[in-house]
């Protein structure tokens, strides 16, 4: 068949099984409420959780890194692309978690896929939580390590599998979310660390949606539980408002890292500005208390009154809240429904979660007002009519 026919007929099979995407699409920046489609809407579905992406302190740090810099790194950092201010930058996140070095990476998807290739390899052995990222999952391929998967969050399990695998290999690392993304709760890491100690592994942390959000400073689930992680990565695109990935380790972790990621190596380096950002939103993340108890409240809140109200919205005390409506097609006329109702949650579908896990997953923000809170609560409560008679419906069906 001939290539542009074949890719029709892919797409068309994508569309009659209800999984295409299409994004809304947002004519504003990332406010408390967003214009979407022309209509201002309370936006419940970024990872903005301090509400940093547009704040005049970060749009200062970077309109002085373009005039100083210029727009462009022009090469890898290999090549002639490390400027004084990526330097800066490595710096400042190491202190800002707290371990000895700090490599910088375009986005955290390049940051996973490049540390795990570059830190395993053929006679190595990757334990890897079952909910773990995309970009986790990528890199445990690109290594080309062994890769054994353990059910999420179950140390027990972790622990059998290390009594069967560990051995043989040279290199283990045990691979985990500290908030899971899709679901919201957090990873054991007391438990995981005890474990990496006791098998001779390594303890691998990606701290997406902690970082800014949780532990003392903001530091993350890590400070936060006093847990030493080996490995700790993070992303500038969640909380840090802007864009960029880190990964932070020993400096001889570090730099093998440089030495070997491949997303590091081949890949042009991040714009200056992007360095500047990740300088300047440290300083305001750390000193982001304020921020943090009003994101944790607003998540608090919406998460006991959907719960109260009907809605299956498991416990948790990040601002992750996910609403379980478990069928795609269900979940996407729920969002639809509350965006009619100028609420803007996401549905979140396979293969982003797994199949019969179908959900809203909803995050209030640090700059949402209590208002804002209360309208999308008062939302929700007239959409659950339908939510419950579908929930019915599942239930008859069992
Ligand atoms: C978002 C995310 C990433 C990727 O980070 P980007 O900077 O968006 O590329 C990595 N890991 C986890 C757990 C994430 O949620």
């Amino acid at each position: 068949m001939p290539f542009e026919s074949d890719i029709e007929r892919e797409l068309l099979a994508l569309r009659s099984s209800g999984l295409d995407r299409r994004p809304r699409v947002l004519g504003s920046s990332q406010l408390p409420e967003v214009l979407v489609e022309g209509r201002k809407v309370i936006g419940l579905c970024s990872n903005n959780y301090l509400g940093l992406a547009d704040h005049p302190d970060l749009v200062t740090a970077a309109s002085h890194a373009l005039r100083g810099f210029g727009v462009g790194a022009a090469a890898s950092r290999q090549v002639s692309g490390t400027m004084d201010i990526h330097l800066q930058a490595e710096q400042r996140l190491t202190r800002f978690v707290g371990l000895e070095a700090c490599v910088l990476f375009s986005s955290g998807y390049a940051a996973n896929t490049g540390a795990l290739q570059a830190l395993a390899g053929r006679s190595d052995v990757l334990f890897s939580d079952s909910l773990n990222h995309a970009s986790i999952i990528d890199g445990c391929r690109l290594s080309r390590a062994r890769v054994q998967v353990y059910r999420h969050r179950d140390p027990e399990h972790l622990q059998a599998l290390l009594s069967q695998h560990r051995s043989g290999s040279s290199r283990a690392l045990v691979i985990s979310e500290s908030v899971f993304s899709m679901d919201g709760d957090t990873a054991p890491l007391s438990e995981l660390r005890d474990l990496c100690d006791r098998f001779d592994a390594a303890l691998y942390v990606d701290e997406a949606h902690a970082l800014g959000v949780l532990g003392p400073r903001g530091q993350g689930l890590c400070a936060l539980l006093q847990v030493r992680p080996d490995v700790l990565v993070g992303t500038l695109g969640k909380a840090f408002g802007s864009a960029g990935g880190f990964v932070a380790a020993s400096a001889n972790t570090v730099e093998i890292i440089r030495n070997k990621a491949r997303s590091y190596f081949f890949s042009t380096a991040p714009p200056p500005l992007q360095a500047a950002l990740a300088l300047a939103a440290a300083d305001l993340v750390e000193s982001s208390d304020d921020r943090r108890a009003r994101v944790l409240g607003h998540a608090a809140r919406m998460r006991s009154a959907l719960g109260e109200m009907g809605y299956e919205t498991p416990a948790g005390s990040t601002p992750i809240i996910p609403v379980l409506v478990r069928e795609r097609d269900a979940v996407m006329r729920l969002s639809s429904s509350l965006l009619e109702k100028r609420v803007f949650v996401q549905g979140i579908r396979p293969p982003s979660v797994p199949i019969g896990t179908s959900r809203l997953r909803l995050t209030p923000i640090a700059s949402h007002e209590d208002i804002h809170i209360t309208r999308a609560i008062d939302a929700f409560r007239s959409a659950l009519p339908d939510y419950l008679s579908l929930r019915k419906r599942q239930r008859n069906r069992l």
